[in-house]
């Protein structure tokens, strides 16, 4: 049993906070959470003065496979998948070095992310814990096509669902519209499949209790990711030929649907913003922000491993995306919830991780300061463990000394 003892914990329920706090760890399982002395003697305590504890973050929308190359289609050299998977085994070390201790993979070839979701499981790669999506599911053709989810029709989505969870995918991906980066698939702003072929989808997910992520860039691929009861709704943009349209009808809707949304809000806004000029930009801010007013629950999720313009949006620069959240008007309190409870929520991990409660899993991070009052010390880790397993140069003798 272990002790971490910290000026703050918090729990990750939205503006809980225990003040001189402690949690109990018995090996991978969280026991208790309390104020000091609470969890009386155990062999191991570490005390961690000036920081604050709370649950890993969890990022719901990332692709390991991906390297930041501005086009993985056409690349003149496409990497082996021996090659690639070594990539995506350090891009997950990077990512859980930032405290991502939950990473929900939307879209990997050749099933690679359930081998490194089972290498990090058995201790072979550092990383956070992984929800694959193996294949995105998508028209031939469609937008990443590359990763081997063609199919066009009902039957056809039927098998590649099936074969997907066969392999042992935790979640379901399907591109309800076009996107960026594939030269061959239609525009983001036009739906690849309609409202009866995503339920094709969320049927085949719901018979092995899995959830599914949609991907919905076009106003009717919004509408029809709601109609098909989906369980997350990737980038939410409300893309037209023009640009961003954001439609307040339809945010309604999927307000009142309760669908979580992953407005995929990352790190490399600034620089975006250069490559594309603000208009743009600070049109899907706004977006953002209209949402959390009409009272849609977005979560956290970085769609890390992408480029675009020439700006590459690594896997470490997490905490970057949360900064945008406040830009559109989300507190501090609000943003843990969503990059925790409500993420974690979202991936189908409500249960057993998300926030510090009893029987979950120990997966926490310690910060130097306190992210209530300013989200960038989240940047300031001291501590990140993975079912109670100590990470990277965050090591429990480092922090002793450090901190101390
Ligand atoms: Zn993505």
């Amino acid at each position: 049993m272990r002790i971490i003892r910290a000026a703050q914990v918090l729990t990750g329920r939205p503006g809980e906070s225990i003040k001189d706090g402690e949690v109990l760890i018995d090996g991978a399982t969280i026991v208790s959470v309390g104020p000091r002395g609470s969890a009386g003697e155990a062999g191991e305590v570490l005390d961690l003065p000036g920081c604050t504890v709370l649950p890993g973050l969890v990022d719901a929308h990332v692709h390991l496979g991906f390297d930041a190359q501005v086009d993985p289609v056409t690349r003149r050299s496409p990497e082996s998948d021996h090659r690639l998977l070594l990539r995506m085994a350090e891009n997950a070390r990077k990512l859980v070095s930032a405290g991502v201790t939950t990473a929900r993979d939307l879209g990997a070839r050749n099933f690679l992310d359930l081998a490194l979701r089972d290498a990090i499981e058995e201790g072979l790669a550092v990383g956070p814990h992984i929800v694959a999506a193996t294949r995105p599911i998508t028209i031939t053709g469609g937008h990443c096509w590359y990763m081997g989810g063609e199919a066009d029709d009902e039957p056809a989505i039927r098998r590649v669902a099936r074969e997907n969870l066969r392999a042992g995918a935790d979640c379901l991906k399907v591109m309800a519209s076009g996107g960026l980066m594939t030269p061959s698939a239609p525009p983001s702003w036009e739906p690849q499949y309609d409202t009866r072929q995503l339920r094709v989808v969320v049927e085949e997910a719901a018979l092995r209790g899995k959830g599914v992520a949609a991907h919905a860039h076009a106003h009717a691929s919004i509408r029809s990711a709601v109609e098909a009861r989906v369980t997350t709704i990737e980038h939410c943009t409300f893309f037209t030929a023009s640009g961003h349209d954001y439609d307040p009808a339809l945010a309604d809707v999927v307000a009142a649907s309760g669908i979580y949304v992953c407005p995929t809000v990352h790190g490399v806004y600034w620089r975006l913003r250069d490559a594309y000029g603000p208009s743009m930009v600070d049109d899907w801010l706004r977006s953002i922000t209209s949402m959390r007013e009409a009272g849609v629950r977005l979560i956290a999720g970085t769609d890390a491993g992408f480029a675009s313009e020439g700006v590459a949006n690594r896997t470490d620069g997490y905490v970057g995306g949360l900064e945008v959240f406040a830009m559109a008007g989300y507190g501090n309190a609000e943003i843990i919830e969503l990059a925790t409870v409500l993420a974690a929520d979202a991936c189908g991990l409500g249960q057993v991780a998300g926030s510090l409660d009893p029987g979950k899993r120990a997966d926490l991070i310690a910060v130097r300061g306190d992210p209530l009052e300013r989200i960038a010390d989240l940047r300031d880790l001291v501590l990140v463990l993975v079912s109670g397993r100590s990470v990277g140069q965050t090591g429990v003798d480092t922090v002793t000394s450090s901190v101390g």
